[in-house]
């Protein structure tokens, strides 16, 4: 049994059937999580007779390395393999008043959409709770030895589920994983500081607002269907209107007053002012979806070959930025990281056995972009 797979109350119903009590499984959960123990040999308030049931039925079960890239700007980036040829990344990205790490959540992934490369490389499988774990409880202790942060002081203070896979398309790790990073005994994060991002699974919003209501970031790139359809292929089964109704519904539990759009600037495809127009009159409400209170984050195009796309120009983004800005809408563009060892956003690629036939799909010629800068509509 990996001791990795549990919250806390899985931890104790199956302590419960070794026949010891809740007590024992918060002793074993603390050392596991918030003193990265994995010998139960360390757990020395643990009964030895504990600790010798536990030698015998269960371990902590730790992802194999099979890379580690630290970047000039701090940023690490640590590659997992997961078994039968896959292997998934984490990055840690160091800030003066945060750390924040960003874990997967598949092998791949399913959705495809254009300008990820994740989603090229297509999809094999879910990760288990016991994986989305082990890749923070990893980085986190494999940080505090390597920088000698002194016991009680945090050097993960963020976690964003915003690397590989759609983490709501595997809700059923995604949960428990959840909370344990919010569990008091587990890494004590606050709702605040846990984002969860999706590129609009939307009755897994609805699920997620009942169950573990953390911060949400949702993958909005375009600002009308006609080109969401091109871009996240998501979008032609739960288009923008069923995303921004069930936004507005989430903020009523959200652990803040707005949802995190992201939003990744492609050269001539999604860029132009007038799109930026486009995108105000979508969140205020003024184009047949619910009004959402937002912040837009605006994400510079890392792109790769296979993509055939473009990063905007830098006064391009600003452009748009500034439009948003006059319209009183929080905008950031985000600060590209390890950038020389592509970890930054997008550039997540592991290694999948894809199962989906996804570069196939991706590259066939009739999956076109509407282009609308800089000669007028044509395709891409
Ligand atoms: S952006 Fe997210 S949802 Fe889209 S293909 Fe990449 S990993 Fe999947």
């Amino acid at each position: 049994m990996n001791l990795l797979d549990f919250d806390l109350d899985a931890l104790t119903a199956w302590c419960e059937t070794l026949g010891e009590k809740r007590f024992r499984a918060v002793q074993l959960f603390r050392w596991i999580h918030q003193k990265g123990a994995r010998d139960f040999d360390q757990m020395s308030d643990l009964a030895k007779s504990l600790r010798a049931k536990l030698q015998g039925v269960a371990e902590i079960r730790p992802l194999p390395i099979a890379s580690e890239q630290a970047s000039a700007d701090g940023t690490i980036k640590w590659l997992f393999d997961v078994g039968a040829g896959n292997a998934v990344e984490a990055v840690f990205i160091p800030e003066d008043d945060r750390g924040t790490l960003c874990i997967s959540s598949q092998a791949g992934c399913a959705v495809g959409c254009r300008f990820c490369s994740t989603g090229h490389q297509g999809f094999s499988r879910n990760l288990t709770t016991g994986e989305i774990l082990a890749q923070l409880w990893q980085a986190e202790h494999h940080l505090r030895q390597r920088l000698s942060v002194p016991a009680g002081e945090r050097v993960i203070t963020n976690v964003v589920m915003m690397g590989m896979g759609e983490p709501l398309q595997n809700y059923a790790a995604l949960v428990p994983a959840l909370k344990v990073m919010l569990d008091d005994h587990g890494y004590g994060l606050s709702r605040r500081r846990v984002t969860v991002s999706t590129s609009g699974v939307v009755p897994m919003i609805e699920r997620l607002k009942a169950d573990v209501p953390v911060a949400l970031a949702v993958s909005l790139h375009a600002p009308d269907d006609a080109l969401r359809d091109q871009l996240v292929p998501l979008n032609r089964k739960y288009p923008l209107r069923e995303l921004f109704e069930a936004c507005a519904s989430y903020l009523e539990a959200a652990p803040r007053d707005f949802i995190t759009f992201e939003y990744c600037m492609l050269d001539g495809v999604n860029d132009s002012p007038e799109q930026a127009r486009q995108l105000i009159a979508l969140v205020q409400g003024k184009a047949g979806a619910p009004r959402v209170p937002c912040k837009l984050n605006l994400i510079p195009f890392n792109p790769f070959p296979a993509s055939g796309l473009h990063r905007s120009p830098r006064e391009r983004v600003l452009a748009f930025a500034q439009v948003l800005q006059d319209a009183g809408i929080v905008t950031t563009i985000r600060k590209t990281r390890g950038d020389d060892i592509a970890a930054a956003c997008g550039q997540l690629a592991g290694e999948v056995q894809d199962r989906t036939r996804a570069a196939e799909r991706l590259t066939r010629p009739e999956v076109k972009v509407v282009r609308v800068h800089p000669a007028g509509p044509s395709a891409a």
